[in-house]
């Protein structure tokens, strides 16, 4: 749409001036035409019928009715007046009530002639009502070509108090493509249209704005969310060809002696084949002399750890140093003693950073680091800080990324000359849909099953009255050696109220789980890392039988004899956080179990939430749930949620398109990566001038 037309101030169309303009651009965001023109309908209302009075259901529908005025007067009310009209067609009577203007309508109303009226019919006083409804001389409305579906368009208070209503927008829209309609460029390949089916986009503007039928709106419907969502999977795509050729990445060619040695020798358990494919994957792309920037995701307690080894181990064949990012401190000590186990026996020397390092230990770890002794480095975000420098740091792994930052992400690359090798692990499955639109431009493996032998957890459900017998099965299960959590939500909001529901809870459990038989732990983020970390280690040791904690156990912490895991106020988590508490057990061999607790009063969402924990396992269905229930900005966080919000796609209702829209821009890359046939012409210039859009992304990755 290279027409400049399309750029012009919405002041200059006919009727809107600078005052509505302003209006309009502080309401709507609308300043051209072309905003307006992409200002799509909300919705549709079908004015295809018309109803007779005695028709009319009290389901309060907007409803199309053809009748007269017959009598109109001015009632007095304790607020104020309103102007009655009594209206009737062969069937019946009702009546039409204005409260504003009265005047205005007194002054213009025709009695006894036909008039097409169109609003919500309410039932009220025993018959039917319209308040200010639309209405218009039965001989105009047939003089003029009637719009058979009409669109609603979005709308505010103060464009309503303003006087801009839906009617007015439909004139700006109509008036606006009587201008420009002719200068509305096709943005698709005619190509791909065809075999697509696809509409023109000159139809389809002019169709989703004043559609012809419920069929024609579909279809231009559809041309353009495929647009929408075909255009973006480009500009990922894109960014991924241009990284890959762009930025060179250290070439780990060699598979070498550590890796080798430890996976012939040291490899505490045969790969699951879904292991050993990503890790081939991984691999492929490190030789490759390309960047990397790789998501690898995998359902909670599927190997992911070992996986980030054998990376490293990679890098080191390779003389590179590589580093282990984890989101909280003890998910970081945990990385370290079980990565620290795994390559000890090849005299690899690892270290651990966080925040709680003392000074003293700091120093030769940074030395060592800066001068190349210490090849793997395993920490919290402390690991970004200025003042670590690697001698060549060739890979950054970053586990769970839901907890990391996109700028933090970005100091990763700072830390060499050329950019290291991403790596990033997410814990909670992200919808495949999701995973396309938001990390479009990374590539992705996925480990999708779980080690063998273990059994999956039974999730139950259990309110307040059933905790004796709750508590009785814990007393089962300890008695048989087993470890058990009780988990406490913690939010900010009501953090002082939820601490002492912890403490509270920890005190029960207590009386309930007396010393010297029992030992309870207690962990909590309001405690000191070091007894925190003395707490959890006593808890690995199998010394306590029961940790009492609020969500810090949430991510990645592995202690395999413990097999129940209770989780208090459940319907106060979301689904992925229980998913995540859930992943803490059945990862022994023994039968686990998880027990949600709530009170008896739920919310549907909450409902639907514990149901779905009860019926499934599976991280990836459940991820599907909860796009549905939050919508994806919720579910990725404010900062990604912009890039979701589309004009007219929607990435949880066009599932199917966005698959489709991915594979035909994948296609078309694949066959012309230059785009440089004349029938990808119209491609590559739409692409360039979406270039600010693009800079939005590049600061996503
Ligand atoms: P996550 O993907 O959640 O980070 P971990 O890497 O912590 O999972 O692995 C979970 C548990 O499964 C650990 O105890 C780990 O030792 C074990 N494990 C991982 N891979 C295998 C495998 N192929 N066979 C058996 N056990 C495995
Ligand atoms: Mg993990």
């Amino acid at each position: 749409m290279q027409a400049r037309e399309l750029h012009t101030d919405i002041t200059y169309l006919k009727g809107v001036g600078p005052g509505r303009a302003q209006l309009l651009g502080r309401e709507l965001g609308i300043a051209t035409y072309q905003d307006l023109l992409y200002c799509f309908p909300n919705r549709y209302i079908d004015k295809s019928r018309f109803y007779t009075i005695a028709e009319l259901e009290r389901s309060g529908a907007d409803v199309q009715v053809v009748g007269k005025i017959i009598h109109l007067k001015t009632v007095e009310q304790k607020r104020g007046k309103r102007l009655v009209a009594t209206f009737r067609d062969e069937t019946g009577e009702m009546e039409l009530v204005w409260f504003r203007s009265q005047q205005w309508f007194r002054d213009r109303l025709k009695l006894g002639e036909p008039y097409v009226i169109f609003g919500r019919a309410n039932w009220y006083n025993g018959q039917f009502s319209m308040a200010h409804p639309e209405m218009e001389l039965l001989s105009r409305f047939e003089q003029q070509a009637r719009l058979h579906m009409q669109p609603v368009y979005p709308s505010t208070e103060k464009l309503g108090q303003q006087g801009v209503t839906n009617r007015l927008i439909i004139q700006w829209i109509a008036q606006l493509l009587k201008e420009v309609s002719d200068q509305i460029a096709e943005t698709l390949p005619a190509s791909l249209r065809e075999e697509l089916g696809l509409v023109g986009k000159q139809e389809a503007l002019i169709q989703v704005h004043f559609p012809d039928s419920q069929h024609k709106l579909a279809r231009a419907q559809a041309r353009l969310k495929f647009e929408e969502l075909f255009y973006i999977q480009m500009a990922l795509l894109l960014k991924q060809q241009q990284r890959k050729r762009k930025i060179r990445g250290f070439a780990f060619e060699n598979v070498g002696d550590y890796f080798n040695a430890f996976y012939e020798n040291h490899l505490p358990f045969e790969l699951t084949d879904a292991q050993k494919r990503v890790v081939k994957e991984i691999r492929a792309d490190l030789g490759s002399r390309a960047q990397m920037n790789r998501l690898l995701q995998g359902d909670v307690g599927s190997g992911k750890t070992i996986v980030a080894v054998l990376c490293m181990l990679l890098a080191l064949d390779n003389g590179y140093q590589s580093c282990l990012v984890a989101p909280t401190e003890i998910l970081a000590q945990q990385h370290y003693q079980a990565v620290k186990a795994l390559v000890d026996p090849l005299g690899i020397r690892v270290g651990l950073l966080t925040g709680s390092v003392r000074e003293k230990d700091r120093k030769p770890m940074l030395e060592a680091l800066e001068n190349g002794e210490m090849s793997m480095l395993i920490g919290t975000h402390a690991i970004l800080e200025q003042r670590v420098r690697f001698q060549n740091l060739g890979l950054a792994i970053i586990d769970e990324q839901h907890r990391f930052g996109v700028a933090q992400r970005a100091r990763l690359w700072k830390k060499n000359e050329s950019p290291p090798h991403i790596l990033v692990m997410t814990a909670t499955p992200i919808p495949r849909t999701l995973a396309m639109s938001l990390y479009g431009d990374l590539d992705v493996s996925v480990i999708d099953a779980l080690p063998p032998g273990r059994k999956p957890v039974r999730t139950v459900h259990r309110s307040d009255a059933d905790r004796l017998r709750v508590f009785a099965f814990l007393r089962e299960e300890i008695a048989r050696g087993r470890q058990v959590y009780v988990v406490y939500p913690l939010i900010q909001e009501s953090e002082a109220l939820d601490y002492k529901d912890l403490m509270d809870g920890f005190e029960s459990i207590s009386r309930e789980f007396p010393q010297p038989e029992y030992q309870v732990s207690i962990v909590h983020g309001q405690m000191k890392p070091e007894d925190k970390e003395f707490e959890m280690q006593r808890f690995v040791k199998g010394q306590t039988q029961i940790m009492v904690a609020t969500t810090v156990i949430e991510v990645g912490v592995d202690v395999p004899n413990a097999s129940v895991m209770v989780i208090e106020s459940a319907e106060r988590f979301g689904l992925s956080q229980l998913h995540q508490l859930r992943g803490r057990v059945g990862r022994g061999a023994e039968q686990s179990y998880c027990i949600l607790m709530s009170g008896k009063a739920l919310s549907d969402d909450a409902r639907t939430r514990l149901e779905t924990m009860v019926r499934t396992n599976d991280g990836f269905e459940i991820a599907e749930v909860d796009l549905k229930l939050r919508g994806p900005g919720d579910l990725m966080g404010t900062q990604q949620s912009g890039l979701l919000s589309l004009r007219i796609a929607d990435v949880v209702r066009d599932q199917d398109l966005l698959r489709t829209a991915r594979h035909y821009a994948q296609q078309l890359l694949k066959a012309d990566p230059e785009l440089g046939a004349s029938d990808h012409k119209i491609v590559r210039d739409k692409m360039a001038r979406m270039e600010v859009f693009r800079q939005k992304w590049d600061y996503i990755s």
